[in-house]
Protein backbone atom coordinates (compact mmCIF):
# COMPACT_ATOMS: atom_id res chain seq x y z
CA UNK A 1 0.00 0.00 0.00
CA UNK A 2 1.44 3.63 -0.98
CA UNK A 3 2.30 5.52 2.10
CA UNK A 4 2.04 9.55 2.41
CA UNK A 5 5.61 11.14 3.63
CA UNK A 6 5.25 13.45 6.62
CA UNK A 7 7.59 14.90 8.68
CA UNK A 8 7.62 15.22 12.47
CA UNK A 9 9.43 18.48 14.25
CA UNK A 10 12.84 17.96 15.31
CA UNK A 11 11.24 18.22 19.28
CA UNK A 12 9.19 15.43 18.92
CA UNK A 13 11.65 12.76 17.24
CA UNK A 14 12.98 11.38 20.48
CA UNK A 15 10.04 10.74 21.71
CA UNK A 16 8.51 8.80 18.48
CA UNK A 17 11.18 7.09 18.35
CA UNK A 18 11.27 5.86 22.08
CA UNK A 19 7.35 4.68 20.88
CA UNK A 20 5.19 7.25 21.90
CA UNK A 21 2.24 6.27 19.93
CA UNK A 22 -0.03 9.25 19.23
CA UNK A 23 0.07 11.93 16.42
CA UNK A 24 -0.95 14.91 17.16
CA UNK A 25 -0.97 17.77 14.47
CA UNK A 26 1.22 20.40 15.68
CA UNK A 27 4.18 17.31 15.85
CA UNK A 28 4.28 18.22 12.07
CA UNK A 29 5.62 20.11 9.82
CA UNK A 30 2.72 19.29 7.09
CA UNK A 31 -0.38 18.08 8.82
CA UNK A 32 -2.06 19.31 5.53
CA UNK A 33 -0.85 16.04 4.38
CA UNK A 34 -2.67 13.80 7.07
CA UNK A 35 -6.48 13.93 5.64
CA UNK A 36 -7.71 10.29 4.02
CA UNK A 37 -8.53 7.86 6.77
CA UNK A 38 -6.87 4.76 6.90
CA UNK A 39 -4.16 6.12 4.99
CA UNK A 40 -0.47 4.87 5.52
CA UNK A 41 1.93 7.09 7.09
CA UNK A 42 5.96 7.29 6.33
CA UNK A 43 7.14 9.49 9.14
CA UNK A 44 10.63 11.10 8.81
CA UNK A 45 12.65 14.09 10.44
CA UNK A 46 13.12 17.03 9.16
CA UNK A 47 16.72 15.67 7.68
CA UNK A 48 14.51 13.19 5.81
CA UNK A 49 16.04 10.15 7.63
CA UNK A 50 13.15 7.23 8.69
CA UNK A 51 11.54 7.42 12.49
CA UNK A 52 7.88 5.29 12.50
CA UNK A 53 5.42 4.37 10.60
CA UNK A 54 1.90 5.02 11.19
CA UNK A 55 -2.10 5.31 10.11
CA UNK A 56 -4.55 8.34 9.93
CA UNK A 57 -7.11 7.67 12.02
CA UNK A 58 -9.29 11.01 13.82
CA UNK A 59 -10.03 10.76 16.99
CA UNK A 60 -10.51 13.40 20.01
CA UNK A 61 -7.16 12.27 21.18
CA UNK A 62 -5.32 12.90 17.50
CA UNK A 63 -4.81 12.55 14.06
CA UNK A 64 -3.35 9.06 14.11
CA UNK A 65 -0.87 6.18 15.37
CA UNK A 66 2.36 5.44 15.37
CA UNK A 67 2.39 1.24 14.35
CA UNK A 68 6.16 0.51 14.12
CA UNK A 69 9.51 2.06 14.86
CA UNK A 70 11.89 -0.64 12.86
CA UNK A 71 12.91 0.99 8.85
CA UNK A 72 12.37 -2.84 8.17
CA UNK A 73 8.77 -3.62 9.49
CA UNK A 74 6.15 -2.87 6.59
CA UNK A 75 2.70 -2.31 7.46
CA UNK A 76 0.36 -4.72 5.32
CA UNK A 77 -2.09 -8.36 6.11
CA UNK A 78 1.09 -10.07 7.64
CA UNK A 79 2.11 -7.22 9.72
CA UNK A 80 -1.92 -7.02 11.97
CA UNK A 81 -1.53 -10.88 11.47
CA UNK A 82 1.78 -10.86 13.64
CA UNK A 83 0.81 -8.08 15.71
CA UNK A 84 -2.62 -9.27 16.49
CA UNK A 85 -1.53 -12.89 17.24
CA UNK A 86 1.05 -11.89 19.23
CA UNK A 87 -1.64 -9.87 21.70
CA UNK A 88 -3.65 -13.12 21.88
CA UNK A 89 -0.60 -14.93 22.76
CA UNK A 90 0.25 -12.96 25.63
CA UNK A 91 -3.17 -13.66 27.09
CA UNK A 92 -2.09 -17.40 27.44
CA UNK A 93 -2.87 -17.90 31.21
CA UNK A 94 -6.08 -16.66 30.66
CA UNK A 95 -7.37 -18.95 27.54
CA UNK A 96 -6.39 -21.94 29.90
CA UNK A 97 -8.53 -20.15 32.89
CA UNK A 98 -11.01 -22.77 33.70
CA UNK A 99 -13.06 -20.05 36.21
CA UNK A 100 -13.02 -16.75 33.39
CA UNK A 101 -13.82 -17.09 29.50
CA UNK A 102 -14.14 -13.24 28.76
CA UNK A 103 -11.67 -10.69 29.10
CA UNK A 104 -9.83 -8.40 26.14
CA UNK A 105 -7.62 -10.07 23.95
CA UNK A 106 -6.30 -6.60 22.23
CA UNK A 107 -5.97 -3.46 24.07
CA UNK A 108 -4.95 -0.12 21.58
CA UNK A 109 -2.36 1.45 21.65
CA UNK A 110 -1.12 -1.04 24.67
CA UNK A 111 -0.59 -4.03 22.07
CA UNK A 112 0.24 -2.32 19.07
CA UNK A 113 -2.54 -0.76 16.91
CA UNK A 114 -3.86 2.92 18.65
CA UNK A 115 -7.83 3.33 17.90
CA UNK A 116 -8.38 -0.63 18.30
CA UNK A 117 -9.69 -3.30 20.68
CA UNK A 118 -11.18 -6.68 20.67
CA UNK A 119 -12.43 -8.56 23.61
CA UNK A 120 -13.32 -12.10 24.02
CA UNK A 121 -16.60 -13.30 25.46
CA UNK A 122 -16.45 -17.49 25.23
CA UNK A 123 -15.80 -18.07 21.62
CA UNK A 124 -17.34 -14.55 20.49
CA UNK A 125 -14.71 -11.70 19.32
CA UNK A 126 -15.67 -8.30 19.88
CA UNK A 127 -14.01 -6.01 17.72
CA UNK A 128 -14.39 -2.20 18.35
CA UNK A 129 -12.71 0.41 15.71
CA UNK A 130 -12.81 4.01 17.23
CA UNK A 131 -11.93 5.82 13.73
CA UNK A 132 -12.85 5.93 10.40
CA UNK A 133 -9.55 5.12 9.46
CA UNK A 134 -8.87 1.87 11.52
CA UNK A 135 -12.21 0.44 10.37
CA UNK A 136 -10.26 0.71 6.58
CA UNK A 137 -8.67 -2.50 7.73
CA UNK A 138 -11.67 -4.23 9.10
CA UNK A 139 -11.71 -7.06 6.53
CA UNK A 140 -7.65 -7.89 6.98
CA UNK A 141 -8.37 -7.69 10.99
CA UNK A 142 -11.54 -9.89 10.71
CA UNK A 143 -9.74 -12.70 8.79
CA UNK A 144 -7.28 -13.18 11.27
CA UNK A 145 -10.04 -13.30 14.00
CA UNK A 146 -12.15 -15.79 11.77
CA UNK A 147 -9.21 -18.19 11.86
CA UNK A 148 -8.33 -18.83 15.22
CA UNK A 149 -9.71 -21.92 17.49
CA UNK A 150 -12.47 -21.48 18.84
CA UNK A 151 -14.37 -19.00 17.01
CA UNK A 152 -18.51 -19.10 17.45
CA UNK A 153 -18.63 -15.57 16.21
CA UNK A 154 -17.41 -12.05 15.51
CA UNK A 155 -18.99 -8.83 16.17
CA UNK A 156 -17.95 -5.22 16.54
CA UNK A 157 -19.05 -1.90 17.47
CA UNK A 158 -17.84 1.46 15.20
CA UNK A 159 -16.97 4.41 17.84
CA UNK A 160 -16.65 7.13 15.71
CA UNK A 161 -18.68 9.55 14.03
CA UNK A 162 -21.61 11.70 15.87
CA UNK A 163 -18.70 12.50 18.56
CA UNK A 164 -17.44 8.73 19.06
CA UNK A 165 -21.13 7.39 20.54
CA UNK A 166 -22.27 6.04 16.93
CA UNK A 167 -23.30 2.26 17.21
CA UNK A 168 -24.83 0.92 13.72
CA UNK A 169 -27.65 -1.42 14.03
CA UNK A 170 -26.08 -4.49 13.74
CA UNK A 171 -22.67 -5.56 14.97
CA UNK A 172 -22.84 -8.99 13.85
CA UNK A 173 -20.22 -9.95 10.82
CA UNK A 174 -20.20 -13.96 11.27
CA UNK A 175 -20.43 -16.79 12.67
CA UNK A 176 -23.39 -18.13 15.34
CA UNK A 177 -26.27 -15.64 16.53
CA UNK A 178 -26.69 -16.98 20.28
CA UNK A 179 -29.66 -16.72 21.46
CA UNK A 180 -29.08 -13.26 23.97
CA UNK A 181 -28.03 -12.59 26.50
CA UNK A 182 -25.00 -14.91 26.12
CA UNK A 183 -23.65 -15.69 29.82
CA UNK A 184 -19.75 -15.22 30.16
CA UNK A 185 -18.14 -15.00 33.45
CA UNK A 186 -15.12 -13.94 34.97
CA UNK A 187 -13.78 -15.44 38.28
CA UNK A 188 -17.10 -17.62 38.28
CA UNK A 189 -19.21 -14.95 38.25
CA UNK A 190 -21.75 -14.79 35.47
CA UNK A 191 -22.44 -12.38 33.15
CA UNK A 192 -25.43 -11.65 30.87
CA UNK A 193 -23.84 -10.08 27.66
CA UNK A 194 -25.39 -8.80 24.40
CA UNK A 195 -22.67 -8.26 21.60
CA UNK A 196 -25.65 -6.82 19.24
CA UNK A 197 -27.35 -4.19 21.12
CA UNK A 198 -25.85 -0.50 21.72
CA UNK A 199 -22.84 1.05 23.21
CA UNK A 200 -21.80 -1.16 26.12
CA UNK A 201 -22.53 -5.29 26.13
CA UNK A 202 -23.67 -5.12 29.89
CA UNK A 203 -20.30 -5.65 31.93
CA UNK A 204 -17.23 -3.91 32.10
CA UNK A 205 -14.31 -6.43 32.12
CA UNK A 206 -11.50 -4.25 33.39
CA UNK A 207 -12.94 -4.31 36.59
CA UNK A 208 -12.32 -8.75 36.99
CA UNK A 209 -9.73 -8.41 39.95
CA UNK A 210 -11.89 -5.67 42.06
CA UNK A 211 -15.39 -7.73 41.52
CA UNK A 212 -13.10 -10.74 43.19
CA UNK A 213 -11.83 -8.94 46.04
CA UNK A 214 -14.88 -7.19 46.91
CA UNK A 215 -16.36 -11.56 46.73
CA UNK A 216 -13.60 -12.67 48.69
CA UNK A 217 -12.88 -9.88 51.41
CA UNK A 218 -15.56 -7.56 51.66
CA UNK A 219 -18.95 -9.26 51.30
CA UNK A 220 -18.93 -11.95 53.91
CA UNK A 221 -22.40 -11.08 55.63
CA UNK A 222 -21.93 -7.09 54.96
CA UNK A 223 -24.42 -4.86 53.63
CA UNK A 224 -23.32 -3.68 50.50
CA UNK A 225 -24.71 -0.30 48.43
CA UNK A 226 -23.24 -0.09 44.99
CA UNK A 227 -24.19 3.30 43.24
CA UNK A 228 -23.84 3.51 39.62
CA UNK A 229 -24.44 -0.07 39.50
CA UNK A 230 -25.52 -0.46 36.01
CA UNK A 231 -26.43 -3.86 35.56
CA UNK A 232 -25.35 -4.70 38.96
CA UNK A 233 -22.29 -6.79 38.69
CA UNK A 234 -20.46 -5.50 41.67
CA UNK A 235 -23.85 -6.76 43.19
CA UNK A 236 -23.89 -10.04 42.19
CA UNK A 237 -19.74 -10.56 43.17
CA UNK A 238 -21.08 -9.35 46.70
CA UNK A 239 -23.95 -11.53 46.43
CA UNK A 240 -21.64 -14.94 45.42
CA UNK A 241 -18.93 -14.26 48.58
CA UNK A 242 -21.75 -14.44 50.79
CA UNK A 243 -23.67 -10.86 51.35
CA UNK A 244 -26.16 -10.48 53.36
CA UNK A 245 -27.58 -8.08 51.12
CA UNK A 246 -27.31 -5.33 48.38
CA UNK A 247 -28.48 -2.48 47.67
CA UNK A 248 -27.50 -1.33 43.44
CA UNK A 249 -28.70 2.25 42.76
CA UNK A 250 -28.89 3.31 38.91
CA UNK A 251 -30.64 6.36 37.52
CA UNK A 252 -31.23 3.77 34.11
CA UNK A 253 -34.80 2.58 33.46
CA UNK A 254 -33.03 -0.30 31.99
CA UNK A 255 -30.99 -1.16 35.13
CA UNK A 256 -34.04 -2.65 36.98
CA UNK A 257 -34.71 -5.57 34.33
CA UNK A 258 -30.24 -5.84 33.54
CA UNK A 259 -29.63 -6.09 37.68
CA UNK A 260 -32.74 -8.71 38.16
CA UNK A 261 -31.14 -10.45 34.93
CA UNK A 262 -27.51 -10.52 36.34
CA UNK A 263 -28.90 -11.68 39.81
CA UNK A 264 -31.02 -14.50 37.70
CA UNK A 265 -27.83 -15.68 36.10
CA UNK A 266 -25.91 -16.19 39.15
CA UNK A 267 -28.31 -18.10 40.64
CA UNK A 268 -29.72 -15.72 43.03
CA UNK A 269 -33.65 -14.24 43.52
CA UNK A 270 -34.28 -10.92 42.37
CA UNK A 271 -36.80 -10.71 45.07
CA UNK A 272 -34.65 -10.59 47.65
CA UNK A 273 -32.41 -7.25 46.88
CA UNK A 274 -32.78 -4.27 46.49
CA UNK A 275 -32.54 -2.31 42.94
CA UNK A 276 -33.30 1.26 43.23
CA UNK A 277 -33.85 3.37 40.08
CA UNK A 278 -32.86 6.73 41.00
CA UNK A 279 -30.45 9.80 40.75
CA UNK A 280 -27.46 8.21 43.10
CA UNK A 281 -26.81 12.23 44.43
CA UNK A 282 -30.78 12.34 45.67
CA UNK A 283 -30.91 8.97 46.82
CA UNK A 284 -27.86 9.26 48.94
CA UNK A 285 -29.14 12.89 50.56
CA UNK A 286 -32.52 10.49 51.29
CA UNK A 287 -30.56 7.58 53.04
CA UNK A 288 -28.16 9.57 55.00
CA UNK A 289 -31.19 11.53 56.24
CA UNK A 290 -33.00 8.68 57.20
CA UNK A 291 -29.86 7.06 59.01
CA UNK A 292 -29.12 4.50 57.11
CA UNK A 293 -25.80 2.56 57.27
CA UNK A 294 -24.10 -0.11 55.01
CA UNK A 295 -20.56 -2.09 55.68
CA UNK A 296 -19.45 -1.88 52.27
CA UNK A 297 -20.08 0.82 49.86
CA UNK A 298 -18.92 0.50 45.78
CA UNK A 299 -18.56 4.11 43.99
CA UNK A 300 -18.30 3.68 40.53
CA UNK A 301 -19.30 6.70 38.57
CA UNK A 302 -19.01 7.39 35.06
CA UNK A 303 -16.32 10.34 34.20
CA UNK A 304 -18.60 12.74 33.63
CA UNK A 305 -22.66 12.35 33.97
CA UNK A 306 -25.34 14.94 34.12
CA UNK A 307 -28.78 14.02 35.80
CA UNK A 308 -32.28 16.60 35.98
CA UNK A 309 -30.37 17.58 39.36
CA UNK A 310 -26.74 17.13 38.91
CA UNK A 311 -23.92 17.90 37.13
CA UNK A 312 -20.98 14.93 38.05
CA UNK A 313 -17.74 15.66 37.03
CA UNK A 314 -15.03 13.05 38.60
CA UNK A 315 -12.38 16.06 38.55
CA UNK A 316 -14.30 18.23 40.25
CA UNK A 317 -16.98 16.34 42.36
CA UNK A 318 -15.29 13.15 43.73
CA UNK A 319 -14.21 14.21 46.65
CA UNK A 320 -17.67 15.34 47.49
CA UNK A 321 -18.92 12.07 46.54
CA UNK A 322 -16.89 10.42 48.94
CA UNK A 323 -17.53 12.93 51.93
CA UNK A 324 -21.51 11.84 51.45
CA UNK A 325 -20.69 8.15 51.28
CA UNK A 326 -18.56 8.08 54.16
CA UNK A 327 -22.08 9.42 55.77
CA UNK A 328 -23.73 6.17 55.25
CA UNK A 329 -20.32 3.89 55.96
CA UNK A 330 -20.82 2.07 59.15
CA UNK A 331 -17.74 2.69 61.81
CA UNK A 332 -15.60 -0.79 60.14
CA UNK A 333 -17.01 -0.17 57.00
CA UNK A 334 -14.99 -0.34 53.65
CA UNK A 335 -15.07 1.89 50.68
CA UNK A 336 -14.20 0.43 47.45
CA UNK A 337 -14.02 3.88 45.05
CA UNK A 338 -13.26 3.49 41.31
CA UNK A 339 -12.85 6.25 38.19
CA UNK A 340 -12.09 5.57 34.99
CA UNK A 341 -11.48 9.58 34.50
CA UNK A 342 -8.38 9.71 32.27
CA UNK A 343 -7.63 13.08 33.37
CA UNK A 344 -5.82 12.32 36.31
CA UNK A 345 -3.66 9.76 37.91
CA UNK A 346 -3.48 7.26 40.93
CA UNK A 347 -1.79 10.04 42.82
CA UNK A 348 -4.62 12.53 42.18
CA UNK A 349 -7.18 9.87 42.80
CA UNK A 350 -5.86 9.13 46.31
CA UNK A 351 -6.00 12.54 47.30
CA UNK A 352 -9.04 13.30 46.02
CA UNK A 353 -10.79 9.98 48.03
CA UNK A 354 -8.24 11.29 51.19
CA UNK A 355 -9.69 14.74 51.05
CA UNK A 356 -13.43 13.31 50.74
CA UNK A 357 -12.94 11.70 53.85
CA UNK A 358 -11.21 13.58 55.68
CA UNK A 359 -13.60 15.83 54.98
CA UNK A 360 -15.74 14.19 57.70
CA UNK A 361 -13.02 14.43 60.22
CA UNK A 362 -11.48 10.45 59.72
CA UNK A 363 -8.40 9.88 58.88
CA UNK A 364 -8.18 6.78 56.63
CA UNK A 365 -6.34 3.66 55.54
CA UNK A 366 -6.10 2.02 51.99
CA UNK A 367 -6.22 -1.59 52.10
CA UNK A 368 -5.33 -1.67 48.84
CA UNK A 369 -6.01 -0.41 45.89
CA UNK A 370 -5.95 -1.61 41.74
CA UNK A 371 -4.99 -0.12 38.51
CA UNK A 372 -6.12 -1.71 34.62
CA UNK A 373 -5.55 -5.45 35.08
CA UNK A 374 -3.10 -7.43 32.89
CA UNK A 375 -5.18 -8.17 30.01
CA UNK A 376 -5.88 -3.82 29.29
CA UNK A 377 -2.09 -3.32 29.04
CA UNK A 378 -1.80 0.31 29.00
CA UNK A 379 0.88 2.22 26.81
CA UNK A 380 3.89 3.44 28.98
CA UNK A 381 4.25 6.16 26.79
CA UNK A 382 0.56 7.60 26.47
CA UNK A 383 -0.78 8.36 30.23
CA UNK A 384 -4.58 8.44 29.61
CA UNK A 385 -4.44 4.71 28.29
CA UNK A 386 -3.79 4.18 32.15
CA UNK A 387 -7.50 5.28 32.82
CA UNK A 388 -8.67 3.32 36.03
CA UNK A 389 -7.97 3.58 39.60
CA UNK A 390 -9.73 2.07 42.29
CA UNK A 391 -8.83 2.10 46.11
CA UNK A 392 -10.09 0.04 48.82
CA UNK A 393 -9.99 2.50 52.28
CA UNK A 394 -11.30 2.47 55.47
CA UNK A 395 -11.21 4.62 58.31
CA UNK A 396 -8.11 4.29 60.86
N1 LIG B 1 -20.36 0.11 38.18
C1 LIG B 1 -20.89 -0.40 36.93
C2 LIG B 1 -20.60 0.50 35.76
C3 LIG B 1 -21.13 1.88 35.87
S1 LIG B 1 -21.45 2.60 34.33
C4 LIG B 1 -20.34 -1.79 36.68
O1 LIG B 1 -19.34 -2.16 37.27
O2 LIG B 1 -20.91 -2.51 35.87
C5 LIG B 1 -22.13 4.12 34.83
C6 LIG B 1 -23.57 4.03 35.25
O3 LIG B 1 -23.87 5.24 35.95
C7 LIG B 1 -24.58 3.95 34.11
O4 LIG B 1 -25.33 2.77 34.26
C8 LIG B 1 -25.46 5.19 34.28
O5 LIG B 1 -26.82 4.94 34.05
C9 LIG B 1 -25.23 5.53 35.73
N2 LIG B 1 -25.44 6.93 36.13
C10 LIG B 1 -24.97 8.05 35.57
N3 LIG B 1 -25.33 9.13 36.30
C11 LIG B 1 -26.04 8.68 37.36
C12 LIG B 1 -26.67 9.28 38.47
N4 LIG B 1 -26.64 10.60 38.64
N5 LIG B 1 -27.29 8.50 39.36
C13 LIG B 1 -27.32 7.15 39.18
N6 LIG B 1 -26.75 6.52 38.16
C14 LIG B 1 -26.11 7.27 37.26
Amino acid sequence: MKEIRVTVKTNFVDKMRDGAPLILPYMLVNPELVKKEGDLLYIQDERGRFVARGYVGFQNKGIGWVLANLPKEKIDAEWFKKTINAAISRRKPLLNEKHTNAYRVFNGSGDGIGGLTIDYYDGFYLVQWYSKGIYKFRDTIVNILKKRKPVRGVYHKKRFGDGGSYIEESAFILGEYPEWPLVVKQNDINYPVYLDDGAMTGVFLDQRHVRKTLKDKYSKGKTVLNTFSYTGAFSAAALLGGAEMTTSVDLANRSLERTREMFAVNDIDPDTQEIIVEDVFVYMQRAIRSGKTFDTIVLDPPSFARSKKHTFAAEKDYAKLVKDAMALLNEKGVLIASTNCAKFDMAKFTQMVGEGIRKTGDQFRILESFQLPEDFPPHPLEKESNYLKVIVAKRR
